[in-house]
């Protein structure tokens, strides 16, 4: 997600922050890529698939109602709240991987979430229209009060800066939904055995590696926040 290249027509220099953070979210996301392809060359000792490992955590943290489904893509994985779907990639559903059984670990990590109503996920949800409604409306309206030399144009400006900032609002509360979901998934594959010890270290570095992308959309999404504040601020002294 990367909100305002259709902004650069203002050529600022605060535009880099933009540059920066879309560089980081670039890095974030070839490392967790190279990770996961590596780890999924290390076939675990258990030998279970990313659908068995999952369907085994959840019936064993007595979750029976979520559905193990496969979905097409590159880590497409994702647990659905709403229809209780565990949807699982082709490199995870039928793999029997360290970072297969790691991701559909994570996914559990989700609906186990769910189950137990986990604040920070339930926040995230209720947050996702009024993210939507603030990341669709924030670019329009800045742009409007930008072209408009009144006070209107300026009060348009902080409104769709708050606006912009109920997304970054939703990034932030994702991270600690995405951190304790890994934790989770580390935990069970520990203490049921299903991995070993260095399964577990190479298991670890996949969602480490996934859990830096959430930092780095986080990070990208508060540099342009500053960036619109920046501005903002600059507009008003003309
Ligand atoms: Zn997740």
């Amino acid at each position: 997600m990367f909100y305002g290249y259709g902004y650069g027509m203002f050529y600022d220099p605060t535009y880099i922050l933009v540059v920066i953070g879309a560089v980081i979210c670039l890095i974030a996301s070839a490392r967790v890529k190279s990770t996961f392809s590596k780890y999924s060359r290390y076939r675990s000792a258990c030998g279970l698939t990313g659908r068995q490992a999952a369907e085994e955590m959840l019936h064993r943290n007595g979750i029976y109602d979520v559905q193990v489904v496969h979905i097409s893509g590159q880590l497409t994985d994702h647990y659905d709240p709403r229809n209780k779907t565990l949807a699982l990639s082709d490199a995870v559903y039928g793999s029997t991987s360290v970072a297969a059984i790691g991701v559909a670990a994570h996914e559990c990590g989700h609906a186990i979430q769910h189950q137990k109503e986990y604040f920070p996920l339930s926040f995230r949800s209720t947050l996702v229209p009024v993210a939507n409604f603030g990341s669709a409306i924030c670019w329009p309206m800045i742009l409007l009060g930008f072209f408009m030399t009144s006070n209107t144009g300026y009060f348009l400006i902080m409104l769709g800066i708050i606006c912009f900032s109920l997304s970054v609002l939703f990034q932030i509360v994702t991270l600690p939904v995405e951190f304790n979901a890994s934790h989770r998934a580390l935990v069970f594959l520990r203490e049921s055995q299903m991995l070993d010890p260095a399964e577990l270290k190479y298991t670890k570095r996949v969602l480490s590696a996934a859990a830096l992308t959430y930092v780095a959309s986080a990070a990208a999404m508060i540099l342009q926040l500053l960036r619109l504040i920046l501005i903002s601020g600059g507009r008003r002294r003309e």
